[in-house]
């Protein structure tokens, strides 16, 4: 069932499951339409009387964990992350109160007709700005919205009619919703990841194809021909596909030729397009997903070259920092996953055998083994300094592939990685984990990671 504002009278009771950027998004966005609103959230009441700082005190609240008070509300807004086996869930579900994710009550409120959607395992971020950036090049108003911290119940319901929403979408997102139907989705990727939260590949894999379930041949579907996942998921849908791959193919509509990008579609000569300047193979198929989005709904391709001009990637994603000590310095603290640290390596990797990369692995372990890092850290780094809890993990997963450094620290991996490297070595952070142990987030580990180079230390 999909949500329908219309059908609730002004002052029903709303309920708000989870409060963090998104649940408060929601919650806001509820009473501003008229609506009574009552957030639920785990953490304790002090915590939440914090999270609510700032909000209309009207706002009925509940911490320290859910009780039989949602189950009066006319329907509840999910936050996306929470585990689907929660037994508040199935409560709500026997009580026949409808449960809709925050990206669906969010674009519901949208008066937006353009919806773009980018997901998969790794490149969303930056995909999603990039496109982002083209339909800016175009003349068009676009708004990023979604996973990369702007709640669809902010930035989508803000939307005007004529402005194209890009969506960042995740599997937590996806898992939750039954309506989404976007003009044009793409997927780049599916990997091992999240695996602690929807339990196996196999429901991970069913999450991401609701991306693409309701949609019909008039909308426009991108996938990656490169990964089999992806090719299954490309199977099930209705929607006008477009492929991507490192080749030329008989059913690929875009391709890496030399340097550049090419695309050919509908049967008209090839384009060729010089990629945005960001390493990496994978960029690049960020790239031909950005530009198939784009040309998918009408797009020229002057407007996509100007984009890929002047896009400058994003920050915590293969950052450069500059050169300490020595050393050149890499924060990629966004590679949470063991194919995002491997993706890194491939495009760091030394042009001469000789290994010269330092890599600060660690954090929180998510489940997949880091086995699959092995050959590639053969041939191109010189040590790993391991930081966070997986520590343990990671070293016994790597015995023997090289040389590896217990550092516990961020700091101390820092002040290693300066003492043992050379002149003309690279250090990376990439971590393959969660960040959570340590830090806030991935974006405080990367802030502290510059700030610990910029010292030489
Ligand atoms: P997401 O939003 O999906 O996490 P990001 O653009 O933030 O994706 O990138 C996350 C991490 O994955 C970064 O370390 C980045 O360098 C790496 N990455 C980006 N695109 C890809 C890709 N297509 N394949 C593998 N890794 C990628």
């Amino acid at each position: 069932m999909a949500f329908d504002p219309a059908a609730y009278k002004k002052g029903t009771l709303a309920g708000v499951l989870g409060c963090g950027t998104s649940g408060l998004a929601a919650a806001r966005l509820l009473l501003d339409k008229g609506f009574r609103v009552l957030v639920s959230d785990s953490a304790p009441q002090a915590e939440l009387t914090r999270r609510l700082k700032g909000l209309p005190r009207r706002i009925l609240r509940e911490g320290g964990g859910h009780s039989k008070r949602l189950l009066r509300c006319a329907f509840v807004v999910k936050s996306p992350g929470l585990a689907p086996a929660l037994p508040i869930l199935s409560a709500l579900r026997q009580a026949g109160v409808p449960v809709f994710s925050e990206m669906e009550v969010g674009l519901a409120f949208s008066r937006s007709r353009e919806l773009v959607a980018v997901t998969g395992t790794n490149g969303k971020t930056t995909t999603a700005l990039l496109t982002a950036a083209i339909f800016r090049a175009a003349g068009r108003r676009s708004r990023p919205c979604g996973n990369l911290g702007l709640p669809f119940c902010e930035r989508a319901a803000a939307a005007g009619a004529r402005d194209v929403l890009i969506a960042e979408v995740s599997s937590y997102q996806l898992e939750d919703s039954t309506s989404f139907r976007p003009q044009a989705a793409a997927l780049l990727n599916v990997t091992a990841d999240h695996l602690e939260h929807h339990g196996s590949m196999e429901r991970y894999l069913k999450a991401k194809a609701r991306c693409f379930a309701e949609m019909g041949p008039q909308e426009s579907a991108v996938f990656n021909a490169d990964d089999p996942l992806c090719l299954r998921v490309a199977r099930q849908t209705a929607a006008r596909k477009y492929f991507f791959a490192s080749a030329a193919g008989t059913r690929v509509q875009a391709w890496i030729e030399g340097p550049r990008i090419a695309i050919r579609l509908d049967g008209k000569p090839a384009l060729r397009l010089v990629p945005p300047p960001l390493p990496g193979r994978h960029n690049l198929a960020n790239a031909m997903a950005a530009a198939l989005l784009a040309l998918s709904r009408g797009v020229k391709p002057a407007a996509i070259q100007r984009a890929f001009k002047s896009f400058k990637g994003v920050e915590h994603r293969l950052e450069d920092c500059g050169v300490f000590r020595g050393l050149r310095c890499v924060n990629d603290s966004k590679a949470t996953n063991v194919d995002s640290t491997l993706a890194a390596l491939e495009a760091l990797r030394p042009p001469r055998q000789t290994p010269n990369i330092l890599l600060i692995l660690g954090g929180l372990h998510k489940g997949s083994p880091y086995t699959p890092l092995r050959q590639e850290l053969e041939r191109s780094v010189k040590g790993v300094l391991t930081i966070g809890s997986a520590a343990r993990k990671i070293e016994e997963d790597l015995a023997g592939a090289v040389p590896v450094f217990a550092c516990g620290e961020l700091s101390v991996a820092v002040e290693t990685a300066f003492k043992i490297g050379a002149a003309g070595d690279l250090l990376l952070l990439s971590p393959a984990c969660a960040s959570f142990d340590q830090f806030k987030n991935f974006e405080e580990r990367g802030r502290l990671f510059k700030k610990l180079v910029r010292q030489g230390r």
